[in-house]
């Protein structure tokens, strides 16, 4: 039972976040919201979790490539909720290009964002989690925490980073009553993917119906998109007292990409 939890989820304005947000404020868990834009500009989609629950959401901002706002914006969570019972670190940024032509900062922002910025929430929410004896991290990893794909080296470096981290806190919280794993989705249809198609056509000299078709959908067996409501409910699963024996796992969630 979730419901009267805490749950934090980064990156929670759009895309899977956004679903996992929702799909825990259904089940009564009271939801922080976070993202990197201003309050007014996640307004819309804060309203939206409050009118199809009644319940109420709150927003917190905080660039996640920024370890002090990390943690000014958890504690300003725990000082609204009391305790912060379940994390979800999903925020998350893609770059495309050969190594070669790979911008120095691009490479630094996906590792901050996609992988520093797990450690820095973890080690802030897990003092409180082990004190309760009760705590759920969950990790939006990716396909590519798995396999490699070529010009996203920043992406999978972060992403198979992540896996370790994963694994680590894991064994670290064994015995506290907190469990960590990570959903290593597929191609999901959101914005992050959208924004990739004209990196991608130019890195490979592709049109976008050959991006989609030949490098996206091309990996994943089904031929089909991952739905954010399928990663949503995975993570539902996660947080549930019935997954309280897994913890340390690397869950694909991928078509069977990584089967292959
Ligand atoms: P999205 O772009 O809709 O969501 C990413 C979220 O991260 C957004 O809310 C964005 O605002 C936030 N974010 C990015 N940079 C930030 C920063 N500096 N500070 C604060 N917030 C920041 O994309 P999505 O596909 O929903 O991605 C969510 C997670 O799922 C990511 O970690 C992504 O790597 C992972 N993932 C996505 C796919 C996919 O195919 N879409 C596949 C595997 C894994």
């Amino acid at each position: 039972m979730i419901r009267g939890k805490t749950a934090l989820v980064t990156g929670s304005t759009s895309g899977i976040g956004l679903a996992v947000l929702r799909a825990f404020a259904a089940q009564g868990a009271n939801v922080a919201m976070t993202g990197s834009r201003p309050a007014d500009e996640a307004e819309e989609a804060r309203r939206e979790i409050e009118t199809s629950t009644g319940l109420a959401a709150r927003y917190f901002q905080a660039d996640m490539s920024a370890p002090s706002e990390i943690a000014e914006m958890i504690a300003r969570v725990m000082a609204a909720f009391g305790a912060i019972d379940i994390l979800v670190n999903n925020a998350g940024v893609q770059y495309v290009a050969p190594i070669e032509d790979f911008p120095a900062e691009k490479w630094d922002l996906v590792l901050a964002v996609n992988l520093s910025a797990a450690f820095h929430a973890i080690r802030a929410v897990a003092p409180g989690m082990k004190s309760r004896r009760w705590g759920r991290i969950i990790n939006m990893a990716s396909a590519h925490a798995l396999v490699a794909s070529p010009f996203k080296s920043a992406y999978v470096a972060a992403k198979h980073g992540l896996a370790g981290l994963t694994k680590t806190a894991a064994l670290e919280m064994a015995q506290h009553g907190v469990t960590v794993n990570a959903i290593a989705p597929g191609y999901v249809w959101t914005p992050l993917v959208e924004r990739q198609i004209p990196e991608t056509m130019r890195a490979r000299g592709m049109t976008r119906e050959q991006v989609v078709e030949d490098v996206l959908l091309k990996a994943q067996p089904t031929r089909e998109f991952i739905t954010t409501e399928q990663v949503a409910a995975l993570a539902l699963f996660l947080a549930s007292d019935e997954a309280r024996g897994m913890t340390g796992a690397i869950l694909s969630m991928d078509g069977g990409w990584t089967a292959q």
